[in-house]
This record gives C-alpha cells, sequence and structure tokens, in this order.
C-alpha cells in the first residue's frame, strides 16, 4: 500500500517537476540520467588504452604504456578512468563541483565502478584546501569517495592527506607550471602509520596533467605506502589527436 502510495506521489511530482537531462535540461524519464543524445556524447574509455594513465590509444592491439609514461613515468602506480574528459561530461562534471550537484554523485560511483580495480586497501580523497571547502562547502572528491566506499566496501580515510597551501587553479597552466605550483602541495598527518605497506586508492574527479595525482602519490609514498593508484571519473587528453599517441609500433 505505501509503495502504491510513494508511487502515486513519485508520479504528481514528476508530473509538476518532470525530471530534465542532468546536461541539457532535456525531459527525461527518470531522475539523475542523462538523455539519449547526451549519454551518446559520452566517451567511454576502452582497449587500447595506456596501461598506467589509461589514456585511450590508437595503432596498437593491446594496453601498453604510452609515449607521456615512456618519457616521463608518473609517481602513482596506475590510473583508472571510466570516461574521456570532453566537453559533455565536463559541463556534468563542473556541475558537480561547483552548484550543488551532489545528486550526480550515485551516477558518477556507476561510472567509476566500471574500471577492475584490485589490489587497494583503502581510499584516500584528493583534499581541497580549507579556504576552497569553505567557498564550496565539499570536497567534490570526498563526496565520491563516500558512495564508492560504501559500495565496495573499502575503507576511506579523509584526514591523513591534506593540503598545505592553497594552489592556484591548475586549468590554465603549463604541464611544468603545475608541477612547480604542486611541489609539496600535500602533507600527510599519519599518526597511526595506517599508511605502512598500504596500497592506496586516490579518488578524485579528472585526471588532468596528473600533476595533483603525483604531488599526492609523492606525499603517501614518502609516508611508507607501498604503492597509489589514481580513480577519476574522467582522464583528460590533449587533442582528439592526442589518441594517435603511440603509431605502428
Ligand atoms: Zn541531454
Ligand atoms: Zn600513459
Amino acid at each position: 500500500m505505501l509503495k502504491f502510495q510513494s508511487a502515486i506521489s513519485q508520479k504528481f511530482i514528476n508530473f509538476l517537476l518532470p525530471p530534465q537531462c542532468a546536461i541539457c535540461h532535456e525531459i527525461t524519464e527518470k531522475p539523475y540520467t542523462l538523455c539519449m543524445d547526451c549519454w551518446e556524447c559520452l566517451e567511454f574509455i576502452t582497449s587500447p588504452k595506456c596501461s598506467i594513465c589509461s589514456v585511450p590509444l590508437q595503432g596498437v592491439d593491446r594496453d601498453m604504456p604510452c609515449m607521456d609514461c615512456l618519457k616521463n613515468p608518473p609517481t602513482f602506480t596506475k590510473a583508472y578512468a571510466p570516461l574521456v574528459y570532453n566537453e559533455s561530461l565536463k559541463k556534468l562534471i563542473l556541475r558537480f563541483k561547483n552548484y550543488d550537484g551532489l545528486h550526480l554523485g550515485p551516477m558518477f560511483c556507476n561510472w567509476l565502478q566500471l574500471c577492475a580495480i584490485e589490489n587497494v586497501d583503502f581510499i584516500i580523497p584528493v583534499p581541497l584546501h580549507w579556504w576552497r571547502f569553505f567557498v564550496r562547502q565539499y570536497n567534490q572528491a570526498a563526496e565520491l569517495g563516500k558512495i564508492f566506499s560504501k559500495r565496495t566496501n573499502l575503507p576511506i580515510y579523509f584526514n591523513i592527506l591534506k593540503r598545505d597551501k592553497a594552489t592556484a587553479t591548475q586549468g590554465h597552466k603549463n604541464k611544468f607550471l603545475r608541477y612547480q605550483n604542486l611541489t609539496d602541495a600535500f602533507v600527510v598527518s599519519d599518526s597511526s602509520q595506517i599508511l605502512k605497506n598500504a596500497k592506496v586508492l586516490l579518488i578524485d574527479d579528472v585526471l588532468t596533467s596528473g600533476a595533483t595525482a603525483n604531488a599526492c602519490a609523492k606525499a603517501l609514498l614518502g609516508a611508507g605506502a607501498s604503492s597509489v593508484d589514481v580513480l577519476t571519473i574522467a582522464r583528460a587528453i590533449k587533442a582528439p589527436a592526442d589518441k594517435v599517441d603511440y603509431g605502428t609500433p
């Protein structure tokens, strides 16, 4: 009976406030989903991809390290990401980060769970500086981590990794400046020595140059972690042409 009543009231709510696509606001059947057109704009990452940083590869028939990872091996061990950071996904992630889009967390987590993550002991979200946290009122990486932890039963620790200084927005900087800007930006506070020999899964929203993930990994490995894998919703690629960055072997 209760179920019937709630079905009726949900229908009534849907009539008054029809659910909208989370990207383009087109009317959809269910709340917190995407319309068919926006769904088709998402680019899921499949093999062949870089076996270290997950960037999509072309011209090869299996996963292997990309040229960037061979030339400059990252400090983190491996990065997982279900999707390419394209324009459609960017709108969605910006809403999640900046415009009270916390209700999008479970949908993002469905996508995170597509990655076959193995061999990790616990989750640490990439921290926000206190000032950004104060302005935004939440840390999107921590929110993703909470849902992911609940669904996978992996423990999550929020206070081990901290930002030491507010770093300017990374988006407009070149790769060198990003690294320079983030050097020693993260510190570890691990009085119970939980990091000793631990396999950490670092969670964030987007992996762009890898500068943030590397700076976090440096701090965590320096404090005793044995590996630091990274899980993000999206992997940024420099341009569509980058997909062809491996050439014929
Ligand atoms: Zn749409
Ligand atoms: Zn790579």
